[in-house]
């Protein structure tokens, strides 16, 4: 029971991948870097039974959320080099770049998710499924 507890903001679930209905349940199974199954999700909520994946292939969605993370990652890595590094050679972009993005890929795939939820789920937080259990 949450009753007179404060609920997360919707900023605050985001951040701790948080189910957006209910903002307690986790939407993935083990941590970020755990490198076998750091894509893995339950299927269900485990807190209030919202089911992730509303439609099949709803996820896929994500991927032009993750695309535009790599974009922004590349375009500040880019200027950072140039700005600090005196416009290095192109091979220096090219790793500083791939390493970063294999470095934050597993953070990427989850926040795009989230994200494609929180904004194209039409799903909206319920006190109620907060205070449940
Ligand atoms: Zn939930």
């Amino acid at each position: 029971m949450n009753l007179g507890v404060k609920p997360p903001t919707a900023f605050s679930a985001l951040v701790q991948c948080k189910c957006p209905r209910c903002r307690q349940g986790r939407m993935f199974s083990t941590g970020p870097y755990n490198m076998k199954r750091f894509s893995d999700m339950p299927e269900v909520c485990a807190h209030c039974g919202f089911k992730f994946e509303i439609e099949p292939g709803f996820f896929w969605g994500a991927m032009y959320i993750s695309y535009a993370f790599s974009v922004a990652i590349a375009v500040n890595i880019s200027l950072i080099l140039w700005w600090y590094a005196g416009n290095p050679d192109l091979w220096v972009y090219a790793f500083a770049n791939g390493g970063v993005m294999l470095a934050l890929s597993p953070l990427m795939l989850r926040y795009s998710r989230v994200l494609m939820l929180y904004l194209f789920g039409s799903v909206s937080f319920d006190r109620k499924y907060f205070d449940k259990f």
